[in-house]
């Protein structure tokens, strides 16, 4: 062999070994990039989706629908009869934990501070009403009765126990979905996950270092239209609509969100409320409260928390409060911002 023949094998050699270190590097990056998993599930009567990206998503979205809809069926589910919140109603309270301790104080809170507009105790009226199966507008004297067992002013609450009238009905269901919110992203925090946007119901979590877009839906259209477009960092957004759950009978429309003075569908003008904050909780049980308050009262109550608000109206306006001016967009001309 001659020289020449040496250098262009040896030369050959080299470029075989450029050309699988560059090979191996791309699987290994391939292995190790941030993946992204989404995945829809049913929960808390209604649809969540969860999308993930960072590394294993695939099994931490598992995870998250498994404590999702444990944390339905084992602690908040007023249906199933084998869940915390079941037996606590059907024996007017018992034992807790710190967990549900803090659900309750947290709720409670609201309760007051809502002046009642808030009331996790109307689990007997939202069923004479029947959402979520056939609904009616009820008999009058049944819903006058049951309107006699409920009541937060009823609950005591000490730090290992709760205790209520046995005809009452305990429902989470205005701030379960925000619960779920903080329990995903206690799981979230714990794994190698970069950015998620996991709704539960009309709840979001927002989770990871950047800004997000998140569409409010145009309460007289479907789930994909939307009027508004909010630009924020992490966190929770809720929204409350009477567009979620309605029926309709002799030409009028009755929506889920009860005030708790009349125990009929709560008439505040509104139509949707959003509500942003960092915490899941708060920011689903505000959402149902400033529902019912209305948009004056409800922007106090939200601000005496520190959360943020969007409202729409029956007239198509939008009220915003002063953290989020800059971050809202209206993307429906029908619609237009309030003085
Ligand atoms: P949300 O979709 O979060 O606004 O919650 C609505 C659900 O909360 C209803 O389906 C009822 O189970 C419950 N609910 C209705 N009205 C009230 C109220 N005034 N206070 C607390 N919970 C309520
Ligand atoms: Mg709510």
């Amino acid at each position: 062999m001659g020289k020449g023949g040496l250098v262009s094998a040896k030369k050959k050699i080299a470029m075989l070994a450029a050309l699988s270190v560059a090979v191996i590097t791309v699987i290994v990056s391939a292995f190790f990039m941030p993946r992204t998993t989404e995945k829809n599930f049913f929960a808390m009567n209604t649809v969540c989706n969860v999308k993930i990206t960072g590394k294993d998503s695939k099994t931490v979205a598992q995870e998250l629908e498994k404590t999702v809809v444990g944390l339905d069926e084992n602690v908040l589910s007023r249906q199933n009869e084998n869940s915390i919140t079941a037996r606590l109603n059907l024996n007017g309270g018992g034992e807790i934990d710190e967990k549900l301790n803090e659900y309750f104080s947290v709720l409670l809170d609201v309760c007051q501070k809502s002046g009642g507009s808030f009331d996790f105790t109307l689990g007997k009226v939202s069923d004479l009403w029947g959402f979520g199966g056939e609904a009616a507008v009820p008999n009058p004297y049944a819903l006058y009765n049951e309107l006699g067992h409920t009541g937060y002013e009823n609950i005591a609450l000490s730090a290992n126990s709760v205790t209520f009238e046995d005809e009452f009905a305990v429902d989470f269901g205005a701030a379960g979905k925000g619960i779920a919110l903080d329990s995903i992203r206690e799981n979230l925090g714990k794994s190698e996950t970069k950015e998620a946007v996991v709704s539960v119901g009309g709840s979001i979590l927002l989770y990871g270092d950047k800004d997000f877009s998140v569409g409010i839906r145009n309460p007289e259209g479907n789930a994909g239209s939307y009027v508004a477009i909010l630009n924020i960092p992490e966190g929770c957004v809720s929204t409350s609509g009477s567009y979620e759950r309605f029926f309709e009978q002799d030409g009028k429309q009755y929506h889920h969100i009860i005030d708790p003075e009349t125990g009929y569908p709560a008439k505040s003008g509104v139509v949707s409320v959003t509500v942003v904050s960092q915490s899941g909780i708060l920011s689903d049980a505000l959402s149902t409260a400033c529902f019912v308050l209305g948009t004056e009262k409800g922007m106090v109550l939200a601000k005496e928390y520190g959360c943020e608000t969007v409202f729409i109206d029956e007239n198509k306006t939008v009220y915003v409060s002063d953290g989020l001016r800059d971050r809202i967009e209206i993307t429906d001309k029908a619609y237009t911002f309030s003085e």
